[in-house]
């Protein structure tokens, strides 16, 4: 099953001509997972190879307005856009506490109908995730009873306080679990774990057993075990090569550190983790000050967690992408790429500097 994962929006704070503001989709099958949608997320999708429409889910890490604003407008143009005998189904929307409201007030205020129905499903955050001035007044978060005529009532998710994580859903295909970030207001991190799949039915060991291909080799993929005609009976793991393990891809929000155990733990082994780096290390003391990273403490977080590939993203737009800095520009963003490299020297993560539109394929495992 193919994976890939494709930047919409590399900036931080607002969307410029060269860097959208935070998005990024993680698609499966044709399926699309919508992370942060930042103001003109709706024109970046266009610009790239992604259809809209195939938006199923969407993950809001924290409400900063370069992660969130885009959403009511994306979610009336898919509705715009689709076909109104095949509307898609129901468009869940996971986000800290106080995304319900916004939503249904931005609907309601502008008079959208959607298409389509959604959900959205609360975080409720701790107060250790941001300074005392970040936490919304309940009265502002609290959404009523009433609903938005497309709305469907969703579900407010607390942390499991053993594991330190929110389980959003666990599926057939993947688990999504959340865990804390600290910001000027509560962040979320995500953590899409793809299920591990039975190993390839052993040709070699199946033909010494005298299995011929047919529906006992269903059964034992299955999981099931069968009994041949001799009366053996063949278990699948005595013919099944080792089960292949999933995928993990993490995305953080905003945050100058974690909170909790959680992240580190969910994010273990991660192929690939997505962490902001708004400024370079020499301007920690800012980038702290504002509840962001730099590249070391990406570069940190990455290799606590052991993750294979770290990719930076969410810029100050004084860094320009790639092939538009122009001679005597100070600020260069191969230096965040250089000073995450630094601190990562003597392993083998591999680092990489995102750019809006930049896919990133994420292949399968290797069998163990
Ligand atoms: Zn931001
Ligand atoms: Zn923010």
């Amino acid at each position: 099953m193919s994976l890939d994962l494709t930047f919409l929006g590399t900036g931080s704070a607002y969307p410029s001509p060269h860097r959208g503001a935070s998005a990024l989709v993680l698609r499966s099958e044709g399926e699309c997972w919508l992370f942060d949608c930042g103001e003109g997320t709706q024109t970046q999708l266009m610009r790239s190879p992604l259809k809209a429409s195939r938006i199923t889910k969407i993950f809001i890490s924290h409400l900063h307005g370069d992660h969130l604003f885009g959403l009511p407008g994306l979610l009336c143009t898919v509705s715009l856009n689709s076909s109104p005998t095949q509307p898609p189904s129901c468009v869940d929307i996971y986000g800290p506490q106080g995304l319900r409201r916004f939503l249904r007030v931005s609907l309601e205020l502008s008079a959208s109908q959607l298409l389509f129905p959604f959900a959205v499903h609360e975080l409720e955050p701790t107060a250790d995730q941001c300074p005392p001035e970040g936490l919304l007044n309940p009265l502002v978060t609290q959404s009523s009873e009433w609903l938005h005529p497309q709305e469907r009532p969703g579900t407010t998710i607390q942390m499991d306080t053993q594991s330190d994580l929110y389980v959003l859903f666990e599926e057939k295909q993947f688990t999504v679990k959340a865990f804390r970030l600290y910001h000027r207001i509560p962040s979320f991190g995500f953590c899409v774990q793809e299920q591990e799949r039975p190993g390839r039915l052993n040709a070699q060991l199946l033909n010494e057993l005298g299995l011929k291909p047919g529906p006992q080799y269903g059964l034992l993929k299955a999981g099931q075990a069968v009994t041949l005609a001799n009366g053996r009976i063949v278990r699948p793991c005595d013919v099944l090569d080792p089960p292949v393990p999933g995928r993990k891809v993490c995305i953080f929000g905003d945050c100058a550190s974690l909170v909790g155990e959680g992240g580190i733990k969910a994010c273990q082994g991660a192929d690939v983790l997505v962490h902001e780096a708004t400024l370079a290390d020499e301007h920690r003391e800012r980038a702290l000050e504002h509840g962001h990273s730099t590249p070391s403490t990406a570069a940190g977080v990455a290799l606590a967690c052991k993750t294979h590939r770290l990719v930076l993203y969410h810029f100050s737009q004084r860094y320009k992408p790639l092939g538009l800095q122009k001679e005597g520009d100070e600020d260069d963003v191969l230096e965040l790429k250089r000073q995450a490299e630094d601190a990562l020297r003597g392993t083998d993560i591999e680092v990489i500097v995102s750019e809006d539109f930049l896919t990133l394929p994420i292949p399968i495992k290797k069998l163990q």
